[in-house]
């Protein structure tokens, strides 16, 4: 009985020096990692020949829409400057002339050096004047050049949503009391 007992202990050092020698935990500390290098592959893009899949949810560069006339859909009421936690959007509003109870966005600019893309002035927009398109390649040597206009927010809203919303004759008062695009449309609640 003792030399069995002998016998099993002398074969627990024998395998356990084995292993020392054989760095065996190490390798099987390292299995994982082995087998990635083995059946590594790679999955490198060759930007800008090839370009990653976007999500379709996918929230890239703002901007502004129109309706399909041409027309402004923003009618100046704030709420993007508002909703905005990085105070990006800088929105100057003003009567529509001849019209003072209607309101437009005479000016209209975005620092998209502080942008999050959170989406926030999109979902606070009341009439969808604002939309994320699916552009990324806005990198630049200069900041000032994220210092986005009006005009050059339309302009992406124009080639990233060709198909425009068609301008509706009518829409709720609250918003076509404010909106430049009615400008038949009679006074709050009349
Ligand atoms: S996406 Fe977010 S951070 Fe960017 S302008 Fe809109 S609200 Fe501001
Ligand atoms: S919330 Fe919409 S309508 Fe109001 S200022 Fe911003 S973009 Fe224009």
């Amino acid at each position: 009985m003792q030399l069995r007992e002998a016998l099993a202990r002398r074969y627990d050092d024998v395998k356990a020096w084995i292993k020392v020698i054989t760095f065996y935990e190490l390798a099987v500390g390292m299995k994982g990692t082995l087998s990635h290098l083995i059946h590594y592959k790679p999955i490198t893009l060759q930007y800008p020949h090839e370009k990653r899949i976007l999500s379709d949810n996918y929230r890239g560069m703002l901007a502004l829409l129109r309706y399909d006339d041409g027309t402004d859909k923003c009618v100046g009421c704030d709420l993007c400057e508002a909703a905005c936690p990085s105070r990006v959007i800088t929105v100057v509003s003003a009567e529509v002339p001849g019209e003072p109870t209607k309101r437009y966005a005479e000016a209209y600019s975005m620092d998209m050096t502080r942008c999050l893309f959170c989406g926030l002035c999109v979902q606070a927009c009341p009439v969808d004047a604002l939309g994320m398109t699916r552009e990324y390649e806005w990198a630049v040597y200069d900041k000032r050049d994220l210092l986005l206009n009006k005009q050059q927010l339309l302009a992406i809203g124009d080639r990233s949503f060709p198909t425009r919303e068609k301008r509706i004759e009518f829409q709720h008062q609250n918003l076509a009391f404010f909106n430049v695009a009615f400008p038949g449309q009679p006074p709050k609640g009349g």
